[in-house]
């Protein structure tokens, strides 16, 4: 095998540089071994061969075997065509051509026999080809039998370059025709043994060309365990090595700023789940190592006030703290919230974000670095990037479920020791999602709301009911509540036609005059930091009924007498959006609404959406709906849900069960050998080695 798979496939039969250039641009493959590992995304029988008459208006691909009876060119030559007529003892056929036509009469015989594949037509009552595949029929040299054929992804400038799924197949069969001795296996012996696995030559074979349906599934299974399990061995082994390597902060003791605050100042009873994450997060910080932790709790759960807890322990042990969050609304929130609650305890909070002044930044940084300031909040870039305290004991990290692992190192990379890291997050994510985001990461839970929560009822109406609406809102807001109205778009935009904020701010005005007593504000992201601010300010403090908002106020934003979210447009958000806006209402003890407006257009898709969004406010649930609706294309492998890896055969929405079964044995393998130095294992802790090199590039990326 030696340096083949290493190969450029440009040096096979039949590529050449411009077709090598292409597939690399088009699909990423460059080497034989991108070739052997560019799965196709179905398999096609091709063991039924169909006899003309049998052919029928069928919605699948069909091969026949006939001879060419006639051929000939028809229309302009501008836009011609070529029409061949062929048969077999049954009947005749009609293939139809619009492209390659000189190609195709070239290779093409009157007289000689074919196999064709493809999708029959109903055209004028009539059946016909268009495009086909056309083979000549005795061409099974050059072919490796398969009960199956692949069929494999190409983009639309592979196809018009005449590199089709079929070309595909044949470079994999000259691919495997050059290869002088079988694949070396990538597991140890004993897993393949244990658990039945296929051995990798056989799998990449059967991948390719399956022998018959069994060996299929024995291949795609064991190509599906193998992806899976080296991203949680990784993380995992990643986790072990951390453990050893790093030192952590021991945070002994719980003294009295915690203490004082739990029994003079907490503004409510804490709920069994927060409790419980306290204590569990508690243990983390004082045994020596340092704490990565995960901490999931659905909106509205009450995660601030645990991440105020815990950061009054590491205030007790002496430490400095910071607390970060995405946007700048969320930051203020966090900071006017916290300074409030702590303002008995004598402790000094500052908040930094990008409208904080040029000189009292100066005066932060230097009251950051003397230790005078014991709680810094702010908004994620500014703290990471610029800051520098004297002593930092604990991180938490507020709504952000993308907090990759070299953003996390750079929290600490100047100090010797490894501050604790909290990240939190209500963005509900599917379990197997989360088992590969942060499968290096502890995980805690807060799986109850605060009592006297009532779930927000959730209704959906098309945009002629507005008036119904309008209606409901003055009787929401007689009754003493605030009202949250959310648009996609802050302007008019020609593309789409969604309902922007700044006509729905004028339209909301006119509806609700002042003149009337009611008072209407906006908030969206392109408003100076100070406008923002006080807007949110003068709705939380109850001066206002009602905010027109964008996405600005999508996590996070807390104001418990809010009892009304209206989402325009809502189609145009995504289910875990929609969910997260909700989580804006429903924070106070009073019945709260969701009202989702949508056009008369919706796509099944979005009619699919706006169903969950009614039938549930389970975040766990609209997350395994998310993940279903958008599908692992979507899912997989993409930057937008933070997967900083491509899987090619495994699916997140599909494999669970494979993903779990590849975590235990991970998990197993690393109980016994934690550094993976035993012989048996050499060829994992090779592999590992090779894959984190290889994994620097999306770490910088992350
Ligand atoms: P999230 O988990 O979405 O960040 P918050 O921390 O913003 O939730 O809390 C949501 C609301 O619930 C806030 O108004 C907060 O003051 C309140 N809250 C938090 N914990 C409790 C509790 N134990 N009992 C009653 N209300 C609580
Ligand atoms: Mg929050």
């Amino acid at each position: 095998m030696d340096g083949y798979l290493e190969q450029e496939i440009k040096f096979l039969p039949g590529v050449g540089p411009a077709r090598a250039d292409l597939l690399e641009k088009e699909i990423n493959v460059r080497t034989c071994a991108d070739l052997l590992y560019y799965f196709p995304y179905k398999h096609i029988d091709r063991t039924k061969f169909y006899a003309i008459k049998e052919i029928s208006d069928v919605d699948a691909c069909i091969q026949f075997r006939a001879k060419i009876a006639s051929m000939k060119k028809e229309g302009s030559p501008r836009k011609e065509r070529l029409i061949i007529w062929v048969s077999d003892h049954t009947g005749s056929m009609e293939l139809i051509f619009f492209k390659g036509l000189k190609y195709l009469s070239a290779r093409l015989k009157v007289g000689s026999d074919y196999v064709i594949f493809g999708k029959p037509t109903s055209f004028n009552g009539r059946l016909n080809f268009v495009h086909p595949e056309m083979e000549p029929a005795n061409q099974s040299e050059d072919r490796i039998t398969a009960v199956l054929q692949a069929n494999y992804n190409t983009s639309e400038r592979m196809k018009n370059a005449f590199i089709t799924s079929r070309v595909i197949g044949k470079l994999m069969i000259a691919l495997w025709q050059g290869m002088k001795s079988p694949m070396p296996e990538t597991l140890p012996e004993y897993i393949v043994q244990n658990h039945k696995l296929l051995p990798l030559h056989d799998a990449l074979f059967n991948i390719h060309f399956p022998q018959s349906i069994v060996l299929l599934q024995k291949a795609q299974q064991r190509l599906k365990f193998e992806e899976l399990f080296w991203i949680q061995l990784r993380m995992l082994f990643l986790r072990e090595e951390r453990n050893v390597t790093v030192s952590g902060f021991d945070f002994k003791r719980v003294g009295e700023y915690f203490n004082r605050f739990f029994a003079e100042n907490l503004p409510f009873e804490l709920t069994e789940a927060q409790k419980r994450v306290i204590r569990e997060i508690r243990h983390d910080m004082s045994g020596g190592k340092q704490m990565n932790r995960l901490l999931q709790g659905d909106v509205g759960s009450g995660k601030t006030l645990v991440a105020l807890m815990v950061m009054l322990i590491a205030i007790d042990n002496g430490f400095q703290t910071c607390l970060m969050a995405p946007t700048e609304i969320l930051a203020n929130q966090h900071f006017n919230t916290i300074s409030q609650m702590v303002s008995a305890l004598g402790l000094r909070v500052a908040l930094l974000t990008g409208s904080t002044r040029k000189k009292e930044r100066a005066l932060i940084h230097e009251a950051l670095l003397s230790g005078d300031i014991n709680i810094l909040i702010g908004t994620h870039a500014l703290i990471e990037n610029t800051v520098q305290l004297k002593n930092l004991g604990l991180v938490v990290i507020d709504e952000q479920h993308r907090f990759g692992v070299a953003q996390r190192a750079k929290l600490w990379n100047k100090d010797s020791c490894a501050p604790h890291v909290l990240v939190m997050t209500a963005t509900p994510i599917p379990r197997t999602l989360a088992m590969t985001l942060y499968g290096d990461l502890d995980v805690s839970v807060i799986d109850q709301l605060p009592p006297g929560r009532h779930p927000v009822v959730t209704k959906h109406f098309f945009d002629n009911r507005r008036n119904g609406v309008y209606d409901f809102m003055r009787q929401q807001i007689a009754a003493g509540r605030q009202i949250y109205v959310v648009y996609p778009l802050i302007s008019e935009s020609e593309k789409m036609d969604y309902r922007n904020l700044e006509d729905g701010f004028e339209q909301i005005r006119a509806t609700f005059p002042e003149g009337d007593g009611y008072s209407v504000i906006m908030v969206h992201g392109k408003m100076p930091a100070a406008d923002k601010d006080l807007a949110m300010r003068l709705f939380k403090e109850g001066k206002t009924q009602i905010m027109v908002a964008t996405t600005v106020i999508e996590v996070g934003v807390d104001v418990p007498n809010a009892s009304v979210m209206v989402i325009e447009s809502s189609e145009r958000f995504g289910l875990s959006q929609l969910h997260q806006l909700r989580g804006r209402v429903g924070r106070g003890a009073d019945q709260s609404y969701c009202i989702l407006m949508t056009s008369y257009k919706l796509s099944k898709e979005g009619h699919e959406r706006i169903n969950t969004m009614c039938a549930t406010t389970d975040g766990f649930l609209i997350a395994e709906a998310d993940l279903k609706l958008r599908g692992p294309g979507d899912i997989d492998g993409t930057q937008q849900s933070g997967v900083p890896f491509r899987l090619h055969i495994a699916s997140l929405a599909t494999d669970g069960q494979l993903l779990h079964f590849a975590r235990n044995i991970a998990t197993d393998i690393l109980a016994k050998d934690s550094a993976l130095s035993q012989p048996e294992n050499r060829l994992l802790l090779e592999m590992v080695k090779k894959q984190l090199n290889q994994e620097m590039d999306w770490r910088r990326v992350s």
